[in-house]
């Protein structure tokens, strides 16, 4: 692409040209569309670098030109006679090129080269080649004005820029009261809130000692609940078995013959007898567990050989045959935890199916999950209802309506068996549909730290 016609073009040789190059700046920053402050900078940055150029030498020549194609701008390149001081040059007109989008002084060619371009504003009126005409026409007709017309321009400019500098003072006194009242409202409303905050801390700091309280008081009642239990079930121990060893005397061939209904009566006495001492024994277990008395013995618990006592202990109970009874060959060999304890749960939860299942199969299996090793005792049994799935672990509760198929309960089983999970740093979980079954697990850390 060929470079622009230039709009205009004229030589710098004496100071009143300094004037002219200024007018015709300003015209030809008129001419192209741009606005007023934007021609005032223009005329100001030629004249001030016709001012220096013209200081160092006899004659500038000075280049108009439009860029049409790509961002609209005006381009003015002033090049003087002498070379070699760019650098310098460059150097005193930084202010000036502050005044211009991109300014560059340059020794290329035969002397030192200033160019300088502003942007047209985004409304200016395109240029086309037929305007580009027109201009170059006007300002071939413009007739540049003496020195003293272009002072006056110059004084009018400078009133202008006075009058602008004073509303934008004025506006700044404006500004600065609305912001110290918005600042006083600011600060009003800091000192509000923050009243509100520390009232609110207070009440909350309130409320914590009282929680402290409450759980001290709750703690020391947990423990009282759980003292009484203890105490009262081990006095009761003694009575109960006394009882049935003197039920078992009474009914002993050695002993005088009783009548039908004697025998009756006093096996009615052992087996209530009997019952007691299973829910006295529950009870103390329980309150041993809630009192923290078991400290765990950890060992290396062998689960193969675990697997095979419960088995065999069990059998006994799993008599009928729609009842598929299956200890499952443990896919995790060994655990660390206590042996006993362990063995405890899982004994519970497998009596628990054995006495809620009429048909199908109760299982126990063992499997590896992350870092968690968990049992599973599942059933084909009558099942739970959901709402009731965390009740169940309540002491005493039973499901209403729900009747063992065997045996009787106490309601203290599931508790006892969760706070034995605890005390082996796992938990126990239930899943249940009433009428397909119920899948307990019993989670414990594979490393228990
Ligand atoms: P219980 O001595 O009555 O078995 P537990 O605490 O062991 O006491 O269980 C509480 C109740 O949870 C049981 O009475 C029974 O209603 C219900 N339950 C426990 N295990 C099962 C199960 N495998 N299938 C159905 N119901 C169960």
């Amino acid at each position: 692409m060929t470079a622009p016609e230039p709009l205009m073009r004229m030589r710098l040789r004496v100071e009143q040209d300094i004037f002219t190059v200024r007018q015709l700046g300003r015209e030809v920053a008129r001419a192209v569309g741009m606005e007023s402050q934007d021609q005032t900078r223009m005329a100001t940055a030629l004249s001030e670098v016709g001012r220096v150029l013209l200081a160092q030498g006899p004659h500038a020549d000075v280049t108009f030109t439009a860029e049409l194609y790509g961002v609209p701008s005006l381009q003015v390149t002033m090049a003087h006679s002498a070379g070699g001081g760019a650098a310098r040059l460059a150097e005193q007109l930084q202010q000036v090129g502050r005044l211009v989008d991109m300014m560059e002084v340059d020794d290329g060619g035969p002397g030192t080269t200033v160019r300088m371009v502003r942007r047209l504003p985004l409304g200016a009126p395109v240029l086309t080649p037929t305007r580009m005409d027109e201009i170059r026409a006007r300002l071939a007709r413009h007739v540049p004005g003496s020195p003293l017309d272009e002072l006056a321009v110059q004084n009018q400019q400078l009133i202008a820029a006075l009058d602008e500098v004073r509303a934008q003072r004025d506006d700044l006194a404006r500004l600065n009261a609305e912001l110290e009242e918005t600042n006083r409202g600011v600060m009003a409303l800091y000192h509000q809130l923050s009243d509100e905050l520390e009232e609110t801390n207070r009440g909350v700091v309130a409320l914590y000692a009282e929680l402290d309280e409450k759980s001290v008081q709750l703690r020391a009642a947990s423990e009282a609940k759980s003292r009484f239990l203890a105490n009262v079930s081990h006095e009761l121990r003694a009575p109960v078995t006394a009882i049935i060893g003197l039920g078992r005397l009474l009914v002993d061939s050695s002993s005088d013959e009783l009548t039908e209904d004697q025998a009756r009566q006093v096996e009615l006495i052992r087996t209530s007898a009997t019952d007691l001492l299973t829910l006295v024994n529950g009870l103390l277990d329980l309150a041993k567990a809630e009192a923290g008395r078991f400290e765990p013995n950890w060992t290396e618990v062998d689960l193969k050989a675990m697997f095979g006592q419960l088995r065999g202990t069990l059998r006994p109970l799993a008599t009928r045959p729609e009842v598929e009874f299956v200890v499952e060959e443990p896919a995790v060999p060994a655990l660390r935890s206590d042996e006993v304890l362990l063995a405890q749960v899982l004994r519970n939860l497998l009596t628990n199916a054995l006495k809620f299942t009429e048909f199908g199969s109760v299982r126990l299996g063992v499997r590896r999950s992350g870092a968690e090793v968990e049992f599973v005792v599942a059933d084909t049994g009558t099942g739970i209802p959901p709402e009731l799935h965390e009740r169940i672990f309540e002491e005493f509760y039973q499901v209403p309506g729900s009747k063992p198929i065997s045996g009787k309960g106490t309601g203290l089983g599931l508790p006892y068996a969760r706070r034995l999970a605890g005390i082996l740093g796992g938990g126990l979980r239930v899943e249940s549909v009433p009428g397909e079954g119920s899948r307990f697990t019993l989670q414990l850390p594979a490393e228990p730290s």
